[in-house]
């Protein structure tokens, strides 16, 4: 603005002419916003219009040199007088008329032209007389200002430029500019592209630029290191790239993803070089303004700069959450779906395209691959022109077929990343128990493979195989919180169990002994009383709660009777229930002579009872059910048990007496009128929400879960128990023993029970019908005198915590054994990379949920699908996906994947025929890996990286990084590739150093340089 000129460059025509050239260019040419037009003083001007109207070359008006003295206040700063008026003071000539005018009479010597742009003001165009005045000033030196004049239409980035020289800044620094008005507050001039008259850039202001750290930090800004002391700060030298970073609570995802990008080389040199700087694109609507690609710039300038163990990336976290809520939460989420946004929000904060114009497109309508190919190409980069298209775009191919009219669809597509599937492996392995019909062999736990597509009784075939037992005798069970929460059908999927659920199989009894009668599929629950009564429900109930294992059994109905049950119990529960010494019995015979008095007591609950269940046969108990009904009570012992087996432990003479043979015809207290009726079965909407709550430990399960009830059995305790489980019949036993309990010792014992049969005794524990939560529920088994006749027939067996102590063992009944299957390492499926890459390639059949509009048949067709591959880009994201959700069924696959680290080939599986000069060759070399380690809802996201200026490979964990070999490389972890064309590969520039950090506290790299 501030060049002078003086001299006459060429001889001037005749004056006529020089009045008619001028004349006509000051008539004729309009404002245009942008152009310069000069000021002129118009006491010259006026002189020079009297000379070239005389036409003497001669006349005493020649006006001589121009000389714009006047408008200047002086002649030291050349600043314009203040309030000149146009066509008084001075003209405004066009820049053409200017260029004349100065070549035929020159300048003042030391005069700066004075050059003025046409501005579009908001009402009116006119030329700037007046440009407005700011002061600039560095921000590591705000007493140094400068005053320059710029116009209202100069850029952001001219006044950028102008300080960058008058304060001599470095080429390579990369600044950012501030505004700073009277009222000393500041704000970012971000959109260099904005004009001083859209910034609101005023005469007075100060513009402020900010130079960045060489550790990638802003000097104005809170620093977003992790620094071990203060003293580190200055003194830590690595490689630049091998940088952690922090994690921000379950941000393994993104730091996982940040590491791959961070380690692509032509990236990270993009930023690093500054040349997004140009590139920001503030007004994009698809974009972030700019603040998503600022905000990684950050990061990778801090990880880059070497002077950090580890970076706080939170302010970028906070513009990712800003932008995309579903990252917003510290929730755990995925390195893809975070990649794919990235590239997605960084290439529209970069795109170079500011207004995108819509484009028709074409179907192939058979023209030549070739031609489709390219016009697919270049109308993408029409309206997607960045550098993450330039690096990571690359064009597939889609074709459709409709399969009524054979009408053939070609498209051909951009995209970012390749997704492909994993072949899925037809075979599942699942983890089972096996629980035997042998009462004292412990649940055996098998491993089988089965048909990933099969059904239940596919898993009793392969367990039959490992076993011996035929599959036509076993149940399947899902067992959660110590009941029953599914028992399978044998036609049922297998995809309905998953991998964590705790999957039960249990022996049946081989047939019943009467082939008329009808077997019934028992479910037992183990529940124990609470010492407490729970006022809070009505005064006298207890609650229960559900333990240990349940068991499924099968017994023909005759035998679902209490007396019978309680005897079957015993004999299947005899590996952790102990029975009690024949010593404990005479103690209580004893007592219960002497406490006749609770009968009253007891028969007067009884008669509260009006839904009681008697323990024997339907005819007996039609009769007798209802609370006027009373039969004789037996005499109960009131004593604690445990109180009397420990006097009785030393009288070993007398005869063990099992039998309890109580009240037979009384009802039992097997529905309860104070029970909490809310209990229902669970709804479907219970279902999901307990699904979920599966995964949380027992007890909360447990609460959670509705397994606690409160019971009316008033003085539920020892004495009650003995009352309600039912007396048993010899022949009954005997039929029962023959029929289930095959083992000598449990024999041994039946008979001791029979000798002693007539004796009474305090049951271990009593026996109630619950619904399959395990609660225990009104009006269940109403009137009814066997159990129930539904099956499965869920019962309860209620224990008092006191003799739960003394007969259950609580560490036999959890005991189980391993299988030899279980002690095989399980081996992980191993597939190639190709495999996945040509399933990708593989004609599929649309889906019924995503048909194809077929424009022939005007409607929809399940249309058959193929993707080929047309041209790959500089940098190829390979997304394995793990993460199968279907329909049916979701699951992590967990396979090997064989990727190559060097010469991935794509030459064999690109349609663009390559090889010829002018294409690139199709070969691959990886340079990174987002890992995911653990299941579908959990896991840690991790990252192998090459380091671009060194070629080696290092393990990223959050802020932890170490060096890595490339044999660690491949694992089933694998979850996103990266691979970088070999052709752009530049080779390491520094040598690969022995210990890249500098400060003398590090000594230990290679190795962790953990900083959290
Ligand atoms: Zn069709």
């Amino acid at each position: 603005m501030a060049s002078t000129c003086s001299g006459v460059a060429t001889e001037p025509p005749g004056l006529e002419t020089q009045r008619a050239e001028i004349e006509t260019l000051m008539r004729e040419e309009e404002l245009r916003v942008g152009e310069s037009w000069y000021l002129v003083d118009c006491r010259w001007f006026e002189l020079w219009k009297e000379y070239v109207k005389t036409g003497d070359q001669n006349s005493p008006s020649f006006p001589g040199q121009i000389d714009n003295t006047e408008l200047f206040e002086n002649l030291e700063t050349y600043r314009l007088k203040e309030r000149l008026v146009e066509n008084e003071d001075f003209v405004l000539v066009p820049a053409e008329a200017w260029r004349k005018l100065l070549s035929w009479y020159g300048m003042v010597p030391e005069q700066p032209a004075l050059e003025r742009k046409v501005i579009d003001l908001p009402s009116t165009v006119k030329v700037e007389i007046y440009p407005v005045e700011i002061f600039l000033c560095l921000h590591s030196n705000m007493e140094e200002v400068v005053t320059e004049q710029f116009s209202r239409t100069d850029t952001i980035y001219t006044i950028q430029n102008v300080m960058q020289k008058q304060f001599e800044v470095e080429e390579d620094a990369e600044p950012r500019l501030w505004m700073k008005s009277s009222d000393t507050s500041c704000e970012r001039l971000r959109n260099t592209q904005m004009t001083v008259l859209d910034t609101c850039l005023a005469p007075g202001m100060t513009v402020i630029m900010e130079l960045r750290n060489a550790d990638g930090t802003w000097p104005s800004s809170r620093p977003q290191i992790m620094r071990n002391s203060v003293e580190e700060q200055d003194t830590y030298r690595g490689q630049p790239g091998v940088c952690g970073l922090t994690n921000l609570g379950n941000t393994c995802f993104m730091n996982s993803a940040l590491q791959c990008l961070s380690n692509t080389p032509p990236l990270t040199e993009y930023f690093l070089k500054n040349l997004f700087l140009g590139e920001l694109n503030f007004t994009n609507p698809l974009g972030m303004k700019g603040e998503i690609a600022e905000a990684y710039a950050d990061v990778i300038k801090q990880m880059w700069s070497g002077r950090h163990y580890s970076v706080v990336p939170r302010i970028f976290k906070t513009k990712v959450g800003h932008f995309a809520s579903q990252f917003l939460g510290y929730q755990q989420h995925d390195s893809q779906e975070l990649l794919s946004f990235l590239l997605d929000g960084l290439h529209e904060d970069l795109n170079r395209v500011k207004n995108k114009e819509y484009i028709e497109l074409r179907d192939a309508d058979g023209r030549p691959d070739q031609e489709v190919a390219e016009e697919a190409w270049r109308n993408h980069r029409r309206r997607n022109d960045s550098v993450i298209v330039d690096t990571f775009h690359g064009l597939f191919k889609s074709t459709l077929v409709c399969p009524e009219c054979q009408k053939v669809s070609v498209t051909f597509d951009p995209f970012c990343y390749l997704s492909v599937p994993l072949p899925i492996s037809k075979e599942r392995v699942m983890e089972v128990f096996f629980v035997s019909l042998d009462p004292l062999s412990k649940p055996v736990q098998h491993r089988v493979v089965v048909p990933k597509a099969g059904k239940v009784i596919d898993l009793c075939t392969a367990l039959s195989q490992a076993t011996n037992i035929p599959a036509s005798q076993m149940v399947v069970a899902d067992v959660f919180n110590h009941r029953f929460y599914k028992i399978y059908q044998v036609d049922e999927s297998l995809s309905c169990i998953l991998d964590r659920d705790d999957i039960f199989v249990y022996e049946l009894s081989s047939s019943c002994v009467d082939e008329e009668e009808e077997e019934v599929l028992l479910a037992v629950y183990m529940r124990e009383r609470s010492h407490y009564r729970d006022y809070g429900s009505g005064g006298s109930n207890y609650s229960t709660s559900l333990f240990g294992h349940p068991l499924l059994m099968a017994l023909p109905q005759s035998q679902c009777t209490r007396d019978a049950l309680y005897q079957v119990f015993l004999q299947r529960l005899a590996r952790y229930v102990r029975q009690p010494d024949p010593a404990e019995e005479v103690e209580e015979e004893e007592e219960e002579e002497e406490n006749g008095e609770d009968n009253d007591e007891e028969e007067e609950l009884y008669r509260n009872q009006p839904n009681g269940v008697s323990g024997d046969d339907i005819e007996e108990d039609s009769e007798t059910a209802g609370p006027s009904n009373r039969v004789e009570q037996p005499q109960e012992n009131t004593h604690d048990v445990t109180e009397d087996s420990e006097e009785a432990g030393t009288s070993n003479t007398v005869e063990q007496s099992q039998e309890n043979t109580h009240g037979d015809e009384q009802n039992n207290a097997q529905s309860e009128p104070g029970s909490n009726g809310a209990e229902e079965e669970k709804t479907e909407e219970e279902e999901s929400s307990s699904e979920q709550d599966r995964g949380s430990s027992t007890e909360e399960g447990q609460s959670a879960g509705g397994s606690t009830d409160t019971n009316s059995q008033d003085a539920a305790d020892g004495e009650q128990g003995a009352a309600e489980a039912s007396g048993k019949e010899e022949e009954e036993d005997e039929e029962e023993k023959d029929d289930a309990e095959p083992i000598a010792q449990v024999n041994k014992k039946a008979v001791n029970r029979r000798r002693c049969a007539e004796k009474k005794q305090k049951p271990l524990f009593i026996i109630q019908a619950v619904n399959s939560n395990g609660t225990t529920e009104r009006g269940m088994a109403d009137g009814g005198n066997t159990l129930s006749l539904s099956s499965p027939l869920y019962v309860a067996i209620d224990w008092d915590p006191d003799m739960k102590k003394k007969y259950y063992n609580e560490s036999e009944a959890e005991r189980y054994d391993k299988d030899q299957s279980m002690k095989v390492p399980q081996q992980h499926t191993t597939v190639q990379l190709q495999e996945c890459i040509e399933l990708f390639t593989t004609v599929e059949t649309l889906e019924e949920e995503n048909p194809w509009y077929c424009p022939t048949c005007k409607k929809h067709q399940l249309a058959t699908k193929k993707l080929d591959l047309w041209s790959l880009p500089e940098v190829l994201i390979i997304h394995l996906k793990r993460f199968s959700y279907t329909k049916y069924s979701r699951e992590k696959l967990d396979s090997i994947v064989e990727f190559p680290l060097r010469c991935l080939d794509f030459s064999g599986c690109l349609l663009r025929k390559t090889g010829t000069d002018s294409e690139p060759p199709s070969r691959y070399d990886l340079i990174a890996v987002s890992n995911h380690y653990g299941g579908l809802r959990d896991g840690h996201y991790t990252s192998y990286a090459q380091n671009k200026d060194n070629g080696r490979w290092y393990y990223f964990d959050d802020s932890k990084v170490t060096c890595a070999k490339e044999e660690q490389i491949v694992t089933n972890a694998a979850y996103l590739l990266f691979y970088q064309r070999q052709d752009k590969i530049r080779y390491p520039t520094l040598p690969p150093p022995d210990n890249h950090i500098a400060s003398s506290n590090h000594d230990s790299v290679p190795g962790p340089m953990d900083i959290d």
